[in-house]
């Protein structure tokens, strides 16, 4: 026992002063707080620290400590707990509410408090949103010890002035793949040779969260959990200011902001927050980093365009979002062109980006709360400057996609008004730029690269009608999405039930019955029945359910109805004849069985895994159907006759002939392949189908090329390649992809090169890019006239008795494409039901 003690007490004292490394500056602290070392049994930067050991020791801090409380705001898809720990003084914490109370009245217009400098400042220090970009959440156990247990002046004046809210690990899915994989390679002595098995990830890699999304992505779609809690945080505090940690490649040094000028040319956000704001903090940033020698650059790359960024929404909150990105060690210690990185070394440089963002938050407590008090009021000023009063907009046909938009709006706290049979978003309200965000398309830009996308009108992603208004003519104030779908109960029947095939969730229903058993047709054509609530027009791709038919008996059948209304609230008829009032009979030929689907989809090294990832998150979550994920490596000697339908996401597919011709003759069988964006291109390229790519005028070789400057390569480049924008196409609604859309022209978002020709069949293009395409985005005018406008947006193409089925565009885009998924739900579900005439 004496022994272990003894152990213990010169462990601790030994290394203590190897963490000095860190905070030598802060002593003294106090001695009732383990030191994250202590706790943890080993030094911060020795190992990656695993995301349930961070929850541990925010626990133990909140415990031991008077200065810190723990919250929950969530749980991520794999069930790790999502938290949040307040640090500030035992007096400002008693009053927390008191404070929040106080500081709230800022974000409103309709208030004028003055006492900018009285109330402390709320600073959400929040860290690791991409899983493998490790050293910010191990600088954060450092900041949170630091906060908790330091008594130095200095810190007792940031605890007095500021409560900070220390986000340890935004994506702890992502953070714990990455750390299993750098703990079980590391080399003892360790090895710094970037060819280490340390330094390269395997496929999916730990950036992402369990469905391999970007979270940095989802600030402002909101798909899930991790974003969803947060942002119900977000909206709850409104910090002043908002960290967003991040790591590079290893042959880099330290960015901070200022970033690059926002790339659109009038950008919603105030000029203040990216000049006057960003050029205030980064030189109490280049300052602390001077202090420890540590190198950095700003100003040069990345955009805060994009407002779904970590960094960037905290901007259209009146907060000032700031990234950092750390020159990645990428393991314990890797050799770089700039001689070897340590992961102690990049811990302390975020540690210390940590620190000084407290400190400049403190020190310009009152500019700070002036600012967002500023934001807002001019917010509502710009929209009674505003001729559009409010954004209009409704499908009578779907409620459950409008009901998906509904919520995106109210998450961001923007107010929504029912309307006319629709709904109505007014302009005049404190979230005016939200509203601007979700509606205002861009035609013109100063800038052509674009770090991510340029465009992000959420409206055109669930293809929503939506028109600007000058009245303003409200009914009831929508504030929840309770009863915002209304079905009426089935009525039982012996003959046959009917389920329009518009509704969003329709495919969610037929998913529900065709997996209990019941064999499900689909109409080719449009038809009036005589329903149990009077005559119903149904469209192409009415789901019709033959009671007779079954093998389950009329109570089962009725059973199975019920059930897919209850879980999925699609409309559903019942009906007893087949004689139609309009239009053909259920007994018609253009009314046929589906075929079950049985998926799966190719995944691992090559394949995107953000486009996988969007696949399997769209079939879990929105159809609780499973899908097999196949690793490529076992292409070769996986049974493909258990499968009726397979998905090839954008990838590099390096098959031999041999195993070309193995998936040629498992489609050709009478199966469905489905390829997206660069498996399209790759399908095409190997001749598997006999489709094309839509040729740009080849240069004539002998022609002198204009001499540029060397310096402007990047950027000439750059802008050739489509960030991300939001395209027109014309659709044909008659085709089974189209089943369930009623308009014929629909947004699809664009991020690829791949330019697909429409085809030489006439009935086998279904979606063309319409004559003026142009919706919301950058793309160069050569992009424009010689590719997008001659090509298709997604194809069919016949193959034995098969098909393939060719997505120029990733219909799937983050989750949250309800305007266009519903065309590669149709792909899977409907795939068999595309006869080609030849
Ligand atoms: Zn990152």
């Amino acid at each position: 026992m004496l022994k272990k003690l003894l152990l213990g007490v010169l462990f601790i004292s030994s290394s203590i002063s190897a963490q000095d490394y860190f905070y030598k500056k802060f002593h003294p602290f106090d001695s009732n707080v383990p030191s994250p070392e202590e706790f943890l049994g080993y030094g911060i930067g020795e190992r990656h620290t695993r995301h349930d050991l961070i929850v541990s020791y925010f626990t133990k801090l909140s415990e031991v400590s008077d200065r810190a409380n723990l919250y929950e705001y969530g749980k991520t898809h794999e069930g790790r707990k999502l938290i949040m720990l307040t640090v500030t003084t035992p007096e400002n914490l008693k009053n927390i509410d008191g404070l929040k109370t106080q500081h709230l009245k800022f974000t409103d217009p309709a208030q004028n408090p003055s006492n900018y400098d009285e109330v402390p400042i709320f600073v959400n220090l929040a860290y690791n949103v991409h899983g493998n970009e490790p050293s910010s959440s191990e600088a954060a156990l450092l900041t949170a010890y630091t906060l908790v247990a330091s008594n130095n002046p200095e810190i007792l004046n940031y605890l007095k002035n500021g409560v900070m809210f220390i986000d340890p690990t935004i994506n702890p899915d992502g953070r714990d793949r990455h750390t299993q994989w750098a703990n079980m390679y590391q080399g003892n002595p360790l090895v710094a040779d970037p060819q280490d098995a340390e330094h390269n990830e395997y496929w999916p890699m730990g950036r992402t969260n369990h469905y391999w999304f970007d979270l940095n992505r989802d600030w402002l779609l909101g798909i899930h959990p991790e974003s969803r809690g947060k942002l119900k945080w977000y909206h709850e505090w409104y910090p002043n200011v908002v960290t967003d940690f991040h790591e590079m490649g290893s042959q880099s040094s330290y960015f901070f902001e200022p970033m690059k000028d926002n790339g659109s040319l009038n950008p919603i956000m105030p000029k203040e927050n990216y000049v006057d704001l960003n050029n205030l903090f980064g030189d109490y940033y280049a300052e602390a980093l001077d202090s420890i020698g540590s190198f950095y650059f700003t100003k040069e790359v990345f955009d805060g365009t994009y407002p779904g960024y970590g960094s960037s929404y905290p901007d259209l909150q009146g907060g000032l979002g700031l990234l950092f990105e750390q020159a990645s060690s990428r393991g314990h210690k890797q050799t770089t062109a700039f001689g070897e990185i340590t992961f102690p070394f990049t811990i302390r440089n975020q540690y210390t980006s940590s620190i000084t963002t407290v400190k400049a938050a403190v020190e310009n407590k009152a500019y700070l709360r002036k600012y967002q008090q500023k934001f807002f009021k001019s917010g509502l000023d710009n929209a009674s400057k505003s001729r559009i009063k409010g954004y209009t907009f409704k499908d009578g046909k779907d409620a459950n996609r409008v009901k998906a938009f509904v919520d995106k709006l109210l998450l961001h706290k923007i107010d929504v008004y029912k309307s006319g049979g629709g709904f109505v978003v007014p302009t005049k309200q404190p979230q005016y730029r939200m509203v601007q965000t979700m509606f205002e398309t861009y035609e013109k830009y100063r800038d052509s690269v674009y770090y991510d996308a340029s465009a992000w009108s959420l409206a055109n992603f669930y293809n929503m009608k939506y028109k600007p208004t000058t009245s303003l003519d409200f009914g009831e104030k929508v504030t929840s999405l309770e009863g915002l779908v209304k079905t009426t109960p089935v009525q039982k029947t012996a003959y046959a039930y009917i389920i329009d095939y518009n509704d969003y969730n329709a495919v969610a229903a037929l998913n529900h019955l065709q997996s209990n058993g019941l064999v499900i047709s689909s109409s080719s054509k449009p038809f009036t029945a005589k329903t149990g609530e009077g005559n119903k027009n149904f469209g192409y791709g009415a789901l019709v359910i033959p009671v007779s038919l079954q093998e389950k008996n009329e109570n089962q059948v009725f059973e199975l109805v019920q059930q897919a209304r209850e879980k999925y609230h699609v409309p559903i008829y019942a009906v007893n004849s087949g004689y139609n009032v309009e239009g053909i009979d259920l007994g018609s030929r253009w009314i046929s069985p589906l075929r079950t689907p049985k998926a799966a989809m190719l995944i691992g090294d090559g394949v995107r895994s953000y486009e996988a990832g969007e696949v399997w998150h769209l079939l879990d979550t929105r159809v609780h159907m499973p899908i097999t994920k196949i690793p490529i490596r076992n292409f070769g000697r996986a049974d493909f006759d258990k499968y009726n339908t397979l998905v090839m996401v954008s990838g590099s597919y390096n098959f031999t002939k041999k195993q070309q011709e193995k998936l040629k003759a498992w489609v050709s069988k009478g199966n469905t392949l489905i390829t997206i964006g660069s498996a399209t291109k790759w399908i095409i390229d190997k001749k598997i189908v006999s489709e094309k790519l839509t040729k740009s005028e080849e240069k004539d070789s002998t022609s002198i090329v204009e001499r540029k400057p060397y310096v402007n390569a990047p950027e000439n480049i750059g802008k050739e390649s489509v960030g991300g924008a939001i395209f027109k196409v014309d659709l044909d609604i008659t085709h089974p992809l189209a089943f369930g859309y009623t308009d014929d022209t629909i947004p699809v978002y664009k991020n690829n090169s791949v330019w697909l020709a429409p085809s030489k069949n006439e009935y086998a293009t279904v979606a063309k890019y319409a004559k003026d395409p142009h919706i919301d985005g950058f793309i160069t005018k050569k992009n424009m006239e010689e590719n997008l406008k001659p090509s298709a947006s997604l194809v069919v193409s016949k193959l034995g008795s098969g098909r393939v089925v060719l997505f120029a565009d990733n219909p799937n885009f983050r989750g949250s494409w309800y305007g266009t998924n519903r065309l590669f739900l149709n792909a899977i579900f409907l795939g068999d039901k595309i006869r080609i005439p030849e």
